[in-house]
């Protein structure tokens, strides 16, 4: 067999027109070409500052801004600065090689940009390239900062070809000529451009004037000193931010320069008990340019719903979401706000306990889903998080475990921590369990359910049970015995009696004794079935499994009261009718009785009055 030759060599891959490549790749979002062009006039203008403060420019500074402007008739766009400006061998070496790198080069440049499909998701900087998906042919007139720089014009049309020519220009800096494409004059548009420029450029740091009017605030108040700011100040940023919200509740100032960079003010919103449709959201920028207000995995999950804004020129703006889930710039900035919130949250509890359980209907929704969400954010939240009983007192997790504990504990040694997700609907057991002294905790919030299987499962020898799920007694195991007084017979007479009456399998009937001013029979619903429709409800557990469990209930008759006693000395017919009427009436404090059942149940009751 022949040996193979040892051969390097290179594929070459020449591409006439760069044209079809971008506009195959950006097939959305054209409307960034404005915010890099805008960027880059920016850019050269702060340069220029830089320069002068150095001492490298001597010349008059003035007010520098940048200039946007729309020529319907000519169908061009115009960015102009006054900034640093380009020598001809500069646009040569800055524009020229990135134009004309090639398509493979591009590829090669771009290709975190892409995911799986070969599309390109959310936003990213192309820099001046981006100019070709709107434009057909882009003009450059500049003039360097350097003295006795030649002004220089540079056309080009996407294709490999370009032109360089001298030109007129007085003053030092850069106009950018944007000949419009015939499929791209949706942005021959006057309030086009204008909400184009207000969405990217709101707060870029550099006077930007279009159509007459500036369109930006220069100086947000995340690049400034939290020390210079008063609480006006973040409140009226937010209303400039978010016209329409009502006021924040209060607010979180980020500044981190190491490891990595990052400013920022997170609101905390009045958010009360529901999850609201999601309007306004986090915005992200790169050096106060506006980047996205998708800010998945910057921001952990449970502080989405926070408003403001986060600045970092270390979030790699240029990749794709995949990219950005294993960045460890990105792991570090998402740790860093659950920390920074952890930490505030700390603080006013510390500095104001009674301010912030004024808050925590709001807040508690954020601290909830953190427990759930975040390990490391519980390990903060543990000691600050509460929990609110139906008396609206609040109680740390530590507190509320030694204010019912000697009350609470049963013979196992596990503290039953009781709880309701409808004061109005179960009020008979929360009446009943406070007559013996327990505490009861407001549970009635969309995440609760999650949240009661999260603090079973990091607090321990705690058990949470809702007040309807069993008979007190047995929910809170004293030990004491709860032993029917009655005789066996007398026992099996009315398990026998209700189980008839009550004509469902899904019932067990037992017989407790109880206090004589509870009422004759109580209808509990198990904890560890009810629970688990309650989590495939939120879509937590197995639809397929728990949405279909049958409606299992425990029908327990107090053997202390009066009326049974009554039932056992009727004869069979007033048994039935008295066993009816305790069961409906049972039925009707949870809820259960509706339709026919309740017009009966009614009818029934009128006539015997
Ligand atoms: P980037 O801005 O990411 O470097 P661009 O493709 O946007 O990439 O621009 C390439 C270079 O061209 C810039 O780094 C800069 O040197 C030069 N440039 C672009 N626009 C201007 C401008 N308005 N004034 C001066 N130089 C510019």
């Amino acid at each position: 067999m022949e040996a193979i030759q040892h051969e390097k060599g290179q594929i070459s891959i020449h591409t006439e027109n760069i044209f079809p490549i971008i506009k195959k790749f950006l097939y959305s979002d054209h409307e960034i070409f404005l915010r890099e062009l805008v960027s880059n006039a920016v850019d050269a203008t702060q340069k220029l500052k830089k320069l002068a403060s150095f001492g490298e420019f001597n010349g008059e500074l003035g007010e520098l801004k940048v200039t946007v402007k729309l020529d319907k008739e000519a169908k061009t766009i115009t960015v102009s600065d006054q900034g640093i400006g380009m020598t001809a061998e500069e646009i040569k070496k800055y524009i020229n090689q990135i134009a004309f790198s090639g398509a493979s080069e591009f590829l090669e440049k771009y290709k975190d940009k892409v995911d799986d499909k070969g599309a390109i998701i959310g936003h990213f900087g192309l820099g001046f390239y981006s100019a070709f998906m709107v434009a057909e042919q882009v003009e450059i007139i500049t003039k360097s900062f350097r003295e006795g720089s030649e002004p220089a014009r540079w056309v080009c049309d996407g294709s490999t070809e370009f032109e360089i020519t001298s030109a007129e220009r007085a003053e030092h800096g850069t106009d950018v000529i944007l000949h419009i494409a015939p499929d791209s004059e949706e942005f021959l548009d006057t309030s086009r451009l204008q909400s184009i420029l207000e969405k990217y450029g709101k707060f870029l740091p550099v006077s930007i004037e279009f159509d007459g009017k500036t369109i930006n605030n220069t100086a947000p108040i995340w690049t400034k000193s939290p020390s210079e700011l008063q609480d006006e100040d973040y409140k009226n940023f937010y209303k400039e931010l978010y016209p329409f919200s009502e006021e924040p509740l209060f607010w979180i100032h980020l500044n981190v320069d190491y490891p990595f960079n990052l400013t920022g003010v997170l609101y905390f919103p009045k958010i009360k008990n529901d999850f609201q449709i999601r309007r306004e959201k986090i915005q992200l920028y790169s050096r106060q340019v506006f980047i996205t207000d998708e800010v998945k995995d910057i921001v952990p999950d449970f502080l989405m719903l926070l408003h403001g804004v986060i600045d970092s020129p270390d979030i790699p703006l240029n990749v794709s979401r995949s990219f950005l889930q294993s960045d460890s710039n990105v792991k570090k900035i998402n740790g860093y706000i659950t920390r920074k919130v952890a930490d505030k949250l700390a603080e006013m509890f510390r500095n104001d306990r009674a301010s912030f359980e004024q808050k925590f209907d709001d807040i508690g929704l954020f601290i909830k889903y953190g427990i759930i969400s975040d390990e490391k954010f519980y390990e903060k939240a543990k000691d600050f998080s509460l929990v609110k009983t139906v008396d609206n007192k609040f109680y740390t997790f530590n507190e509320f475990r030694e204010a019912v504990q000697a009350n609470q504990t049963d013979k196992n040694g596990t503290v039953t921590w009781l709880y309701t997700t409808d004061r109005q609907k179960q009020d008979g057991f929360i009446e009943s369990a406070r007559k013996r002294g327990y505490e009861v905790l407001l549970m009635d919030n969309v995440l609760d359910p999650h949240f009661i299987n999260t603090l079973e499962s990091k607090l321990e020898k705690i058990s949470l049970k809702r007040v309807d799920s069993d008979t007190l007694d047995k929910l809170i195991d004293s030990g004491v015995s709860n032993e029917s007084v009655l005789s066996e017979d007398d026992q099996n007479k009315l398990k026998t009696l209700f189980e008839a009456v009550a004509n469902d399998k899904a019932v067990t009937v037992s017989v407790e004794a109880m206090p004589t001013d509870e009422l004759p029979v109580t209808i509990t619903l198990p904890e560890f079935f009810r629970r688990m429709k309650d989590m495939s409800a939120l879509g937590g557990g197995n639809q397929m499994m728990f949405g279909a469990l049958p409606d299992s209930y425990n029908l327990a008759v107090n053997a202390n009261h009066p009326l049974v006693d009554r039932i056992l000395k009727a004869d069979e017919d007033a048994q039935k009718t008295l066993a009816k009427q305790l069961l409906d009436l049972a039925k009707l404090t949870q809820g259960m009785l509706s339709g026919a059942d309740l017009t009966a149940f009614v009818r029934r009751t009128a006539e015997g009055l």
